[in-house]
């Protein structure tokens, strides 16, 4: 059974690696010649406009997914008219399109900040009088870690904001006072089966998520079953198949849903070895309409970013249970090359194992502060 992936980045990449073992094979399209996915599986190298390159990618393939949401829906389509693809079309079309995400999320009934469309540049007084200042100014699509954002708080910023603007529709969002950011992973399956890991807490820097800890330490009641009943709200509505991400954030005790990814999510790589079923086979198992595996936690993990660097293999899997996932891919600033995932049966234990990494993770971006408040002190 071969599986059709488009996009050959590292989502691409632990999918196949989860899916070797249920004995499934991998043909993954991606524009670039560099997909880490190359090392591993059968790449095609074409752009997600070539039709004359889809018609042939799909050719004897079980179903098609994605593992990156700016894939072009009309690609998507145009596959869908061949093979079975999941997530269905829709929810790329949803999550695509920042807005109509946000009015998705209000139609059913799942809290989210205010926001006011800015569908060109004259509309954003109208916005700011509407949402209020501080705001966050983001651009519709092709928004992902940070990029297309300004963040609002005076009459000056938005001068400012002004001048720079590109041409595009613009979304003005109210800025959330967050005590933190979560996210859940939600599997629905062919069958409508769905399952739900444990809310995840993240913590971001420069807009880009650095650390991840599993399940989220001190959660009040209640909160699990919030994500629970809108991320189940999202999968019914779209008729999903597959791993569905909400992120979040908590605030004064509530979730306001800030957006979603309608894939396998950087938030859930603790999974591989921090849970029963990690979200990467549970999606292969969703996709092809097989039974979905457990999403219970082992313990706690934590899992940490390895962004333009990476440290010594030897000193990472010095400590006890720490496990280092490398994605092959050439060391640039900014970009996501692996990461580490330390599990432990109990947050204490976890702690000190995070203590035991080496040096290189003691920079605040790595935020390791948020489990070891002694680096705080250390800094101040
Ligand atoms: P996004 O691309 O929407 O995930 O935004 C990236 C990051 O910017 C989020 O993870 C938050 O840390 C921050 N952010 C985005 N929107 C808001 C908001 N409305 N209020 C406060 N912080 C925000």
């Amino acid at each position: 059974m071969t599986i059709g992936i488009l996009g050959g980045g590292q989502l691409g990449y632990m999918l196949a690696l989860a899916g070797y073992p249920l004995g499934l094979h991998f043909r993954f399209l991606d524009p670039s010649p560099e997909a880490p996915v190359g090392r591993i599986a059968n790449r095609v190298t074409a752009d997600f406009n070539d039709h004359h390159a889809l018609e042939k990618f799909s050719h004897g393939l079980e179903v098609v997914t994605y593992e990156f949401e700016n894939v072009p829906v009309a690609a998507a389509k145009f596959l869908a008219e061949r093979v079975p693809v999941y997530p269905p079309t829709v929810a790329l079309e949803e999550a695509q399109e920042r807005l109509r995400e946000k009015r998705l999320f209000r139609r059913l009934e799942i809290p989210t900040t205010e926001f006011a469309e800015v569908a060109k540049r004259e509309d954003l007084d109208a916005a700011v009088r509407q949402v209020g200042l501080p705001a966050m100014l983001k651009t519709c699509r092709m928004g992902y870690d940070g990029k297309g954002q300004w963040l609002l708080r005076t009459a000056e910023d938005v001068e400012k904001a002004r001048l720079e603007l590109p041409e595009v529709p613009l979304i003005l969002e109210k800025f959330v006072p967050f005590t933190r950011e979560v996210s859940i992973l939600g599997v629905r399956g062919r069958s409508g089966e769905i399952v739900f890991y444990p809310l995840i807490e993240n913590h971001h820097r420069g807009g880009i998520l650095r650390l991840s800890l599993a399940p989220a330490p001190n959660l009040a009641e209640g909160l699990q079953l919030e994500a629970e009943d809108a991320a189940r709200k999202l999968l019914k509505a779209l008729g999903y198949v597959g791993v569905l991400c909400i992120e979040f954030f908590e605030v004064g005790g509530r979730l306001l849903a800030n957006e979603m990814a309608p894939r396998v999510h950087n938030s859930g790589h603790w999974t591989i070895e921090g849970a029963v079923t990690s979200q990467f086979e549970n999606h292969l198992r969703a996709i092809l309409g097989m039974p979905l595996g457990s999403t219970a936690a082992v313990g706690v993990s934590a899992m940490i970013n390895l962004i333009g660097e990476i440290p010594e293999s030897a000193e990472v899997l010095n400590v006890s249970n720490a496990h280092l996932h490398l994605y092959g891919k050439e060391p640039r600033a900014g970009r996501k090359l692996g990461h580490v995932t330390v599990r432990a049966d109990r947050p204490e234990k976890l702690q000190q194992r995070l203590a035991e990494l080496p040096e290189f993770f003691r920079r605040p971006e790595y935020c390791l502060e948020k489990v070891l408040p002694e680096l705080l002190v250390r800094r101040a």
